[in-house]
């Protein structure tokens, strides 16, 4: 197939072109590079089935020749992002959804939308079904994203149904691995690394808050499933395995065999209490389930933090 990838210059999306490119399928790699990193993808130039454009989706995007898929993965994602470029989260959401839906629609594409357990919000109903409608308040920090992926999952369906096309909708819950930004904000990223450097590890509230942490590769498995499938409403794609904010800071002192010791900063508003997903439909849809385990998928990520100088 000749696939585009918008945001394949990001973290999953690199790791997604990475995994198509395997696979033997023509790459169009688009990204604004305004939370991607080129080199992410540095090591696909020259490649002769990868392609990339600098290009941001919220505008017209025009991409010659046949295209068989489109993978929407263009967004920033980090709840650092969501104060400090919120405008252009509600674009890409609202506007990019739009205008790679209409590609797809033009090319006669498939189409699969990268959507989020934050469009379930802080929730009420635990583990989160894809039934679960969400509790989101639309105006507190967190709405841009949230909202423009709750829009994003609508336009989506409305094309499908109106337009028949091939559309698909993986809601990623947390993930983690290699190419996260080290200053994304992020609980990860950011604990590896103050590990490394021996800093104070910033655990926000008590760190009594849970979330539920996939690797990346599990991850990736689980899209490549459901871009074949004939499933056409959301599916949660995450690990179930649950852990708090504060097991988690411990688990990655003992594995950086890191001097730091654990501090504690406010709690940011509307900060989810507890996530995890409920993959019944992506065990019995897909036939897929996580299987790198946290421990595993944390030593690999901080082997690669440390080769890439934090
Ligand atoms: N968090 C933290 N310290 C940090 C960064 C995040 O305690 O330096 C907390 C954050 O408040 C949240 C959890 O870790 O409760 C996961 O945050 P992350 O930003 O990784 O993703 P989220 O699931 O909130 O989108």
């Amino acid at each position: 197939m000749r696939v585009v990838v918008t945001g394949g210059a990001g973290f999953i999306g690199s790791h997604l072109c990475d995994a198509l490119i395997r696979e033997n399928h023509s790459v169009v790699c688009l990204d604004n590079l305004i939370t991607g990193n080129l080199s992410n993808v540095e090591h696909l130039f020259g490649h002769d089935r990868f392609r990339f454009v600098k290009h941001d989706v919220t505008e017209y995007i025009h991409v010659p020749g046949e295209v068989d898929f489109v993978f929407h993965f263009a967004s920033p994602a980090s709840p650092v992002d969501f104060e400090r470029i919120p405008i252009q989260i509600l674009k890409v959401g609202a506007l990019g959804t739009h205008k790679t839906l209409g590609l797809a629609r033009a090319k006669g594409a498939g189409f699969l939308l990268a959507s989020t357990s934050e469009t379930y919000g802080d929730p009420l109903v635990h583990p989160q079904p894809e039934t679960y409608w969400g509790n989101v308040n639309c105006v507190g920090i967190r709405g841009v994203y949230d909202e423009a992926k709750r829009f994003a999952e609508a336009m989506t369906m409305a094309y499908h149904r109106y337009h028949h096309i091939n559309t698909h909708i993986v809601r990623i819950f947390n993930t983690y691995g290699p190419r996260m930004r080290p200053d994304d904000g992020r609980a990860i990223p950011a604990f590896i690394s103050q590990a490394l450097k021996n800093e104070p590890i910033t655990v926000f509230g008590e760190g009594r808050q849970t979330r539920s942490f996939q690797y990346i590769d599990d991850l990736i498995r689980g899209i490549l499933l459901l871009m074949e499938s004939d499933e056409h409403l959301p599916v949660n794609i995450g690990n179930p395995n649950e852990y708090t904010i504060l097991q988690l800071a411990e688990v990655i002192i003992e594995l950086t065999g890191s001097k730091s010791e654990i501090v504690h900063r406010p709690l940011p508003p509307d900060d989810p209490k507890v996530r995890q997903p409920d993959i019944k439909k992506a065990r019995e849809r897909l036939g897929w389930e996580p299987v790198v385990p946290l421990r595993e998928g944390l030593t690999k990520t901080i082997e690669w933090f440390k080769t890439h100088g934090v």
